[in-house]
């Protein structure tokens, strides 16, 4: 996946100071050369590096550590943690309200197909959305967005012979806000680079949909939350274009796109650290179902090579798959068996997607992302294997299988695969396993949310 470079190489630089005996200003100084190599081989931008290493300096004040400081850990919270981290909160939509979600950003960045994707988001939990299309500059993006809706089940409005977008977006609010729809999503006009004419109509729409929605406040100046949309293989362009996009709008969250492709996806983390505003959800893929809610710690786990087990758990939960609620209690128990996962790889089977959750599983997630098929094809084969173990060997201690080449043998011969395979899936499941260790005595948040891992 895109950043999981960037993430090998920190991972490496941290591993060093876990061997390095003492840690010593020349430690200390040969690590944050490394670090920046990384973050600038990503396209990380120079100014951010900068600010990245200042940071790190002024918290590793060598004189002033106290003892027994975990170096590593005050690092990756520096370093990674606030590359990704906005002082702002992410807008929360208020059920039975009226929430217009304006979106910006350049042509080509991924603009429509995202409303597209959030709009499918939050109609499968249940609100009631409608998409407004009011990009009359690009041929085609009525078509496009008129198509998605319909593919996404999603309530359109567009007027294909309005060539004025402020008149759309204010009819289009207007008609859904009299549906009490809840979810207004406003996809404005991209270009293909910051134009006077762009902002300014962007301008225009927004405070337009603002005196429709609050008539009697006239505080208000802004849609309820503005998304820029930003192509993570824009590379180094990107923090420009961020900052040009927040001196016109007010950019109050962030949807990085495309970060299932090879960029190197520095760029986007400095647009952010530009904008100051959150990342709320990441594209990750062309389908409409290949949006992913974004936390800033499972992605840095995800990015480190840890994978990022609670937000497959969570995949799962979402979809309403029967036996999940054994599956939380069991894991609250800290307990994890092969069978559990087999059943949990059948599941990822039913919901398809597979390769944008194989990114998500430790000792998978560094693999250049697979097609749809080939990652199908893996899962195919764990699932063979798990379905060619003995009952004692899928519920018992994994260490039966790990400890025992005549087994590994017979259960490799029996699904007609190489030897190699059990040790993959012994790689991919011990994760898990350590993971619902972990979670035993973890208080479950109120609302079912899973703890961060
Ligand atoms: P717009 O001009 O900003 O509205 O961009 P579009 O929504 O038309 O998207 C441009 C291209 O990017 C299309 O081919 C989309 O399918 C593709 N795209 C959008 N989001 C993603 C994503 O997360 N991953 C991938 N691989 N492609 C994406």
């Amino acid at each position: 996946m895109v950043l999981a470079e960037l993430g090998s190489s920190l991972a490496n630089a941290l591993t060093k100071i876990n061997r390095a005996s003492k840690i010593d200003e020349k430690t200390l100084q040969i690590l944050i050369s490394d670090i920046e190599q990384a973050l600038l081989s990503a396209d990380v931008s120079t100014k951010l590096v900068e600010r990245l290493k200042a940071n790190i300096r002024e918290k590793l004040r060598l004189s002033e550590l106290p003892a027994g400081v975990d170096v590593k850990r005050v690092i990756e919270k520096v370093e990674i943690t606030n590359l990704l981290d906005s002082k702002r909160k992410a807008y929360i939509p208020k059920r039975g309200k009226t929430n217009v979600i304006m979106f910006v950003g350049l042509q080509g960045s991924g603009k429509t197909t995202t409303c597209t994707k959030l709009g499918y988001y939050y109609r499968v939990r249940g609100w009631k959305v409608g998409l407004v299309c009011c990009d009359t500059f690009r041929a085609g993006a009525f078509d496009q967005l008129e198509q998605n809706a319909t593919k996404a089940r999603i309530n359109f409005y567009g007027d294909r012979n309005e060539v004025d977008p402020v008149k759309i977006a204010l009819e289009g609010v207007k008609r859904f806000k009299e549906k009490k729809f809840e979810i207004i999503i406003v996809d404005t006009s991209g270009r293909h680079k910051q134009e006077e004419s762009l902002f300014e109509e962007m301008e225009m729409i927004s405070h337009a949909v603002v005196c429709l929605v609050y008539p009697l406040h006239q505080k208000k100046k802004k849609p309820n939350d503005t998304i820029l949309v930003v192509d993570s293989t824009n590379g180094q362009q990107l923090e420009a274009q961020a900052e040009a996009f927040r001196k016109r709008v007010d950019v109050a969250s962030v949807i990085i796109t495309k970060l299932d492709g090879h960029a190197k996806g520095g760029g986007a983390l400095s647009a952010v650290a530009v904008t100051q505003a959150p990342i709320i959800f990441i594209g990750v893929g062309e389908h409409i179902n290949e949006l992913q809610k974004f936390d800033t710690q499972r992605f840095v786990n995800r990015i480190l090579g840890r994978g990022d087990i609670a937000t497959i758990v969570e995949e799962l939960k979402e979809h309403k798959l029967d036996d999940q609620k054994e599956l939380m209690e069991k894991i609250q128990k800290g307990i994890f068996t092969l069978r559990m996962m087999r059943d949990q790889f059948q599941n990822i089977l039913k919901i398809g997607s597979f390769s944008s959750i194989m990114q998500m599983i430790p000792g998978l997630n560094n693999l250049p992302k697979e097609s749809e098929d080939a990652s199908q094809q893996r899962l195919q084969n764990f699932l063979v294997l798990m379905d060619s173990m003995t009952a004692e060997e899928l519920d018992g201690d994994i260490a039966l299988i790990e400890t025992s080449p005549s087994r590994q043998r017979r259960i490799c011969r029996g699904a007609g695969v190489h030897v190699n395979f059990i040790f993959e899936l012994i790689m991919v499941y011990k994760p898990f396993a350590g993971f619902a260790k972990n979670m035993k005595n973890m208080p479950f948040a109120k609302n079912g949310e899973m703890p961060k891992n």
